[in-house]
């Protein structure tokens, strides 16, 4: 069991090293379709709910001064009890810990592929300069909702952690099913209207300095949200009825 220090996920402070096997120092680069799915059955054992993949293009490593191409997004869901606690310094540290106790089993993800040959690295979860978000988008399997919240199939309550990798033949996806979305956020704007602290300027972009979601906890936006309420498909059927 890896002792997780609090500090260990913070904005400015490096990675620890919860490592327990070096990087091969000539990675492969293929993995089996065996040992990719040894690889999701080990997330699953830890409750995360999937995992995606985003090949980065020349042209984004560019614009993020970054020199991988391959990552691997392991996602989880939120607690429905937590999400739904009020908003209060407890319910930040508890989620924080939630965080943290998902965080802990990225090493272990990247210790299976270091000891099958392959080059693995977390990436830092906090790191807002290197825009986590702007790689999930480029995996096509998730979109940036208005109440900017990147929305995956499985939810919206999601939370994520990535591995870059030498693996080049993950099965990658090249077209997004999701941009529906932004047009069905157009219409209804329910996080708007119901966010307690008006926190959405007047071209309805969250202003991260008034929005209490990392300070408290605030959840409003997701918890209002018809994505969760009813989940992607049930949304996805209505807005097909709706454009009929
Ligand atoms: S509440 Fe409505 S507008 Fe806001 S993110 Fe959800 S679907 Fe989009
Ligand atoms: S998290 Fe809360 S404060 Fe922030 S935008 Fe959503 S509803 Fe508003």
């Amino acid at each position: 069991m890896i002792n997780v220090d609090f500090e260990g996920f913070r904005y400015h402070k490096p990675l620890p090293n919860f490592y327990k096997i070096n990087n091969p120092e000539n990675p492969r680069r293929e993995i089996s379709d065996e040992l990719l799915d040894e690889l999701n059955q080990f997330a699953k054992k830890y409750n995360f709910s999937s995992i995606s993949y985003s090949k980065l293009s020349d042209e984004f490593k560019k614009d993020f001064n970054i020199d991988f191409d391959n990552v691997i997004i392991f996602k989880f869901l939120m607690g429905d009890e937590l999400l739904k606690m009020q908003p209060s310094r407890e319910k930040c540290k508890l989620m924080d810990e939630e965080f943290q106790d998902y965080g802990v089993h990225i090493y272990e993800f990247a210790d299976f592929l270091r000891e099958n040959g392959f080059q693995a690295d977390l990436l830092h979860p906090l790191d807002d300069g290197l825009s986590l978000r702007a790689i999930a988008m480029q995996s096509c399997e998730c979109i940036i909702t208005r109440s900017n919240i990147c929305l995956f199939k499985d939810g919206l309550h999601n939370g994520f952690f990535m591995i870059h990798t030498s693996i080049d033949n993950l099965p990658f996806k090249n077209e997004n099913e999701m941009l529906w979305v932004e047009d069905f956020c157009s219409t209804c704007g329910v996080c708007i209207d119901m966010c307690p602290e008006d926190a959405f300027d007047e071209n309805e972009k969250v202003l991260r300095k008034i929005c209490t979601a990392h300070k408290e906890g605030c959840n409003v936006c997701i918890l209002r949200c018809p994505f969760f309420k009813r989940g992607y498909d049930k949304v996805k059927k209505r807005y097909e009825r709706m454009k009929k």
